[in-house]
């Protein structure tokens, strides 16, 4: 429609929004649809959060809050650095936002020229893509190997880099893949980035907390690259308040106020009463994560154990956040029994939602278009059912 701007005409509808509608509609239909394609905790936000949200309504806060956060929640921020990243910021460094979503958004809109390039390691998550394009940047997709757990390396980064890069960003622990750079991975590439120093990094931590190797490494902790690192994180993974929508950003000072400049006109400070839940949150510590990530180690196990039956689906083991993302690829050019073939991804989740009742989403959007992510944020008999139900399904193909 000409009315609308090519801004918008342009962009990708998200699809992991996509399926979650086709999959509502099977369920209205009185199909048992296990949905298993959410980015979702299925925990409840901690008691002691959602009663710090109450206190706050009745201590009165239900004015506009400053625009990048109130001073208490962006110094129990710089505290939450200090403790859980060895990072030292102040709080002049943070930028609170309407989820990290909004954060990523912020960096983007505030740094990226037209024609800036950004280079965005795949699989990655959904939103990378258009938000760069938003902004009028190029993206340039770098691909690590499935050998690699998907992992780009430094050479492979080196090799990106060019005049016109602007910005790297990725997430680790990975949504969609699970994987985690470790240490000495990390070291290798704040040192192409050290060598480049028209380059900065968004490092987007979001999984943080839902880490089974038991160390998450932080890009900024290379202190030679630290002013050129934009950490974003938030409270919808490891504390489970998806919908309370409260990120955040810590960035060099100057980073900062211009994503302050941009968020005071678009959606000025993010709500009081979440913000007031997200000081309790971080001033109770990690413990109600720590209990969920048990949950969802144990979860990743029950998946891998029953994904070792199904041979087509090839996948290296995550190492964090609740997914897993088989390459699917060796059922392409199978056929279902009413005689049509299974051509790519898409396909093939359309096929296990469609038979097994079981929804996930295809990688093309993830940029991985061989690959399928299912969640694993589940119970642990959903899931148990769920995976009984796509491999008896998988069988059927021919
Ligand atoms: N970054 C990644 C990698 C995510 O998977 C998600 C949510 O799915 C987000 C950011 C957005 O988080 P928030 O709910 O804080 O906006």
């Amino acid at each position: 429609s000409s009315f609308l701007s090519d801004r918008v005409t342009t962009m990708q509808e998200s699809q992991t929004i996509a399926m979650a509608k086709k999959s509502r509609e099977l369920a209205a239909q009185g199909h048992d649809v296990i949905n298993l394609s959410f980015g979702e905790p299925d925990f409840q936000t901690p008691q002691y959060i959602k009663d710090a949200a109450k206190r706050a309504l009745d201590e009165g806060f239900t004015f506009y809050t400053p625009v990048p956060g109130y001073l208490d929640l962006r110094q129990a921020i710089v505290d939450k650095f200090k403790r859980d990243n060895q990072l030292d910021y102040k709080p002049e460094n943070i930028v609170v936002s309407t989820g990290a979503k909004q954060s990523l958004a912020n960096v983007l809109l505030s740094m990226v020229n037209p024609g800036d390039e950004v280079i965005i390691f795949a699989p990655y998550w959904v939103s990378y893509l258009e938000m760069v394009k938003l902004a009028e940047g190029v993206p340039v997709e770098i691909t690590g190997t499935l050998e690699n757990e998907y992992k780009v390396t430094a050479e492979q980064l080196e090799a990106a880099i060019t005049p016109r890069t602007k910005l790297i960003m990725y997430s680790s622990p990975c949504n969609p893949t699970g994987a985690v750079f470790t240490r000495e991975e990390f070291a290798a590439i704040a040192e192409v980035v050290a060598r480049n120093p028209h380059v900065h990094v968004l490092a987007d931590e979001i999984y943080e907390y839902i880490n089974f190797t038991g160390e998450h490494v932080s890009l900024a902790q290379f202190s030679e690259i630290k002013d050129r690192v934009i950490t974003v994180n938030g409270f919808s993974k490891g504390y489970a308040m998806t919908g309370w929508r409260v990120g955040y950003l810590a960035a060099h000072v100057d980073i900062a106020c211009a994503c302050d400049k941009l968020q005071s006109q678009i959606t000025s400070g993010t709500c009081s009463i979440a913000q007031k839940a997200a000081l309790a949150a971080l001033q109770g510590g990690r413990s109600s994560a720590d209990e969920m990530v048990t949950a969802y180690q144990r979860r990743r196990d029950l998946v891998l154990e029953m994904a070792k039956d199904i041979p087509g689906f090839i996948m290296p083991k995550p190492n964090g956040a609740f997914y897993v993302f088989p390459d699917v690829s060796g059922y392409f050019g199978k056929t279902t029994s009413d005689g049509s073939t299974i051509q790519n991804a898409n396909d093939l989740a359309m096929f296990l939602l469609n038979d097994a009742y079981v929804s996930s989403v295809d990688g093309e959007a993830f940029g991985a278009p061989n690959c399928i992510r299912f969640s694993t944020a589940a119970a642990d008999e959903k899931l148990r059912d769920a995976f009984t139900r796509i491999k008896a399904s998988l069988e059927k193909l021919k």
